[in-house]
């Protein structure tokens, strides 16, 4: 069963069909609001064989229902490699188990590589099996690597036939010029508060206000939090554990995730520091520094240990160097 439907597409969804002029269009803005869900009703539209005109797919013909299948013959999802697996099982479209990494195999790319986009060329020359368009999405479209993107210019630029394109992507400045400019944009922004916050509790998110706003107002990635295991009351702890330089406030986290909420954390007491109110933590969770300066640099370190959080060597030192920095500047900023 597709599974790209989220409430606060719709108008999105309705002013892309009404609007799309070009037969390239690159979805942009934040991560976390619906890109992949948007790009793909698009083109379930495009593909749909039963629909008023600006109207969006109608979820029931030959064509919908090969397109919710995952079999849809003039239909193309390329994902990197890194993130096939999950994003097609979340979109509900048939997906090959992730294999376990074996000893000696590199990791899955988190690039979109040359070899994939060769493959798309041919379904790129074919005619359209089912005669309506035939569509291809992409993304994220920032994952394209320097070969691949350019690999893709010319098609871009003159498909064959009836030929669309749509390339979502949440860093669209990552993008070559040349690609941007073949796109006719279209910008998606966060959807309105109660909406994602509706959206939120009818998957069981419990205190979805909190999680919202910690990940900046972004649905899909509170959800994703949430599965993982993060409580709206354990993301409010956080500052003041930090504080008192707890280790074991963070000591379950991915080292990525540990670098987000921390510059998340500073992000919101340098606000504070300059009377401001705080952006992800609720007000009563924040300490009251009283000036930025301490946190500045802080800031300054977060940024560079941002660059090595993929892979540190001893990832339990490294999270203990992380909060005594942190506990540091917290205090020092309170004098
Ligand atoms: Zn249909």
């Amino acid at each position: 069963m597709l599974n790209a439907d989220l409430p606060w597409l719709q108008a999105p969804l309705a002013q892309a069909l009404a609007r799309a002029r070009s037969h390239a269009l690159l979805v942009q803005g934040p991560a976390g609001v619906g890109q992949l869900e948007l790009a793909v009703k698009l083109a379930q539209s495009w593909l749909c064989e039963d629909r008023a005109e600006g109207q969006p797919a109608c979820g029931h013909c030959a064509s919908c229902r090969l397109f919710a299948s995952g079999t849809h013959p003039d239909f193309q999802l390329l994902l990197p490699e890194a993130l096939d697996a999950s994003a097609r099982e979340s979109l509900g479209l048939p997906f090959e188990e992730a294999e376990a990494p074996k000893a000696g195999k590199a990791k899955p790319s988190r690039e979109i590589k040359v070899e994939a986009v060769r493959n798309l060329l041919s379904f790129a020359q074919a005619t359209s099996a089912r005669g309506k368009a035939k569509v291809v999405v992409i993304f994220p479209a920032e994952a394209l690597n320097g070969v691949a993107a350019n690999a893709l210019l010319k098609t871009l630029e003159e498909p064959a036939g009836l030929l669309r394109f749509v390339l979502a992507s949440h860093d669209s400045a990552g993008l070559l010029p040349t690609i941007r400019s073949r796109c006719q944009p279209l910008p998606l922004a966060l959807p309105e508060r109660s909406a994602a916050l509706a959206w939120l509790s009818a998957k069981g998110v419990a205190d979805a206000g909190g999680l919202l706003d910690a990940t900046g107002g972004r649905p899909q990635q509170a959800l994703q939090w949430f599965n993982d295991g993060l409580t709206d009351a354990a993301w409010q702890a956080l500052p003041k554990r930090v504080a008192r330089g707890e280790v074991a406030a963070l000591s379950d986290w991915a080292p990525a995730r540990v670098i987000d909420a921390l510059q998340r954390l500073c992000h919101d007491l340098v606000r504070r520091a300059h009377g401001q109110p705080g952006q992800f933590f609720a007000a009563a969770s924040l300490p009251s520094p009283k000036r930025p300066g301490p946190l500045l640099s802080w800031e300054a370190e977060l940024r560079r240990a941002a660059r090595h959080a993929e892979h540190p060597l001893n990832a339990g030192l490294w999270i203990e160097a992380l909060v005594a920095q942190a506990r540091s500047a917290i205090t020092a900023a309170a004098r």
